[in-house]
């Protein structure tokens, strides 16, 4: 791979990964289910309502016993919300009812509480009457059984969430997510929140890869980390290979001494070149053990911009969520860019709608990174771009 286009990149990448695509079904706790997304679709196996019940606090009638108004009837039961035996309408009477309790036979009508009175202990005056079917909740009238609730490939909301609950599933068939691991490279590298000794950094690329692995649906089944030791990667990347179905590396792609995942995957046929963009422009890609391996860069920024120029909706479309796709947004200030590579610069979107450049395009800024909303993306003709231009920006 010498340099290549960046759709030339991202094409082999996609060929590599094809197989990520193939998904089974996973059945998993509703309570977990938030955010997966549907196997197959899903039908009603009850109707809702359930059973006829009461729309109201009120009375259960028989709406020809109060045709005429005000009447008097006598109350022959109360029936609560809960566990209850069905019940019969006394002929000529009401039944106390309260919200969502079994409508007994008999009864076609619910009287709310407030259209009536109590004159005496064990009686209702009701002061308005109600046409048959007032305040009913039929069985079935909102779901028949039998009926598609969820679409198969839908992400579940909440209120996916609530109707499969409704009709009783504890438990749901989702689709698995595609299984990543991250490694990442060099002896610099400390975890945060430990000590650090002269010429030590903390590894932000791990985390911030399994982050944005898990938003686009991925499980994320390792994040480790590798001295510039070709054993000690190695040793990493065939534990990573036992769980995942994709690795992903940072770091030691680059032309320098000390390039451990280009100095041990090309011997084992994997490709490492240069894609003609910035940041990003070093990239590898190996099938290792039959394990695809995705190599980024180390630099923070160029990790990120080729977690989103090859790899964001290859993971998402495994996942069964919908592409993160490039919108158009007009430039706040005049830009410059270098021929020859496609430019992937930080901005950030103004209320304005317009899109504004944050800090410069030094791949190590990951401050600016933080503060950005949106990559630039500037094509590889071009060098400079006026005010107002309208430009395509990928959200971040
Ligand atoms: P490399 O691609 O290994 O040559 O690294 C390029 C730059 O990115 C160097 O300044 C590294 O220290 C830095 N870098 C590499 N990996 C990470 C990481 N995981 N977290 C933060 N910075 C990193
Ligand atoms: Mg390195």
């Amino acid at each position: 791979m010498s340099a290549v286009s960046v759709e030339e990149h991202a094409a082999a990448v996609e060929a590599m990964l094809a197989a990520l695509g193939t998904r089974t079904a996973q059945r998993i706790p509703l309570a977990e289910a938030l955010g997966r997304v549907s196997f197959e679709d899903v039908r009603s196996p009850v109707d809702l309502p359930l059973f006829r019940n009461s729309q109201m606090d009120g009375y259960a009638v028989d709406s020809r016993s109060v045709a005429t108004t005000p009447v008097t009837l006598p109350v022959s039961t109360v029936i609560a919300a809960g566990p209850t035996e069905a019940a019969v309408l006394a002929s000529g009477s009401a039944a106390k009812i309260m919200t969502g309790a079994p409508i007994p036979d008999g009864a076609d009508a619910i009287v709310p509480v407030e259209d009536t009175t109590v004159p005496t202990v064990g009686s209702v005056t009701i002061e308005r009457g109600r046409a048959a079917g007032a305040f009913v909740r039929e069985q079935g009238s909102d779901v028949r059984v039998g009926t598609i609730l969820i679409e198969a490939g839908r992400a579940l909301e909440p209120r996916h969430i609530s109707v499969l609950a409704a009709v009783g599933f504890a438990e749901v068939d989702v689709r698995s997510r595609p299984r990543v691991a991250v490694v990442t490279t060099g002896a610099e590298l400390v975890d945060a929140g430990s000590a650090l000794t002269p010429g030590q950094i903390y590894d932000s690329n791990g985390i911030t890869l399994a982050a944005h692995l898990q938003a686009s649906g991925a499980e994320v089944v390792a994040v480790a980390r590798s001295s510039d030791d070709p054993s000690r990667f190695r040793e990493i990347l065939d534990e990573a290979a036992q769980s995942a179905e994709l690795i992903i590396t940072s770091g030691g792609v680059s032309m320098g001494d000390f390039e451990v995942v280009k100095d041990v995957l090309r011997p084992l046929g994997g490709h490492f070149g240069s894609v003609r963009m910035q940041p990003g422009g070093p990239q590898g890609m190996t099938m290792f053990d039959g394990i695809p391996v995705l190599s980024f860069p180390g630099n923070p920024v160029s990790t990120v911009v080729s977690y989103i120029m090859f790899a964001r909706n290859i993971v998402r479309k495994a996942a069964g969520l919908s592409p993160v796709l490039p919108r158009t947004a007009s430039l706040h200030e005049p830009v410059v860019s270098a021929p020859g590579r496609r430019q992937l610069l930080r901005g950030r979107l103004r209320d304005d709608g317009r899109v504004e450049l944050v800090a410069g395009p030094g791949s190590h800024l990951v401050a600016a990174l933080a503060w950005a909303d949106v990559l630039i993306d500037i094509d590889s003709d071009t060098t400079e771009l006026a005010a107002g231009t309208d430009v395509e920006v990928w959200p971040l």
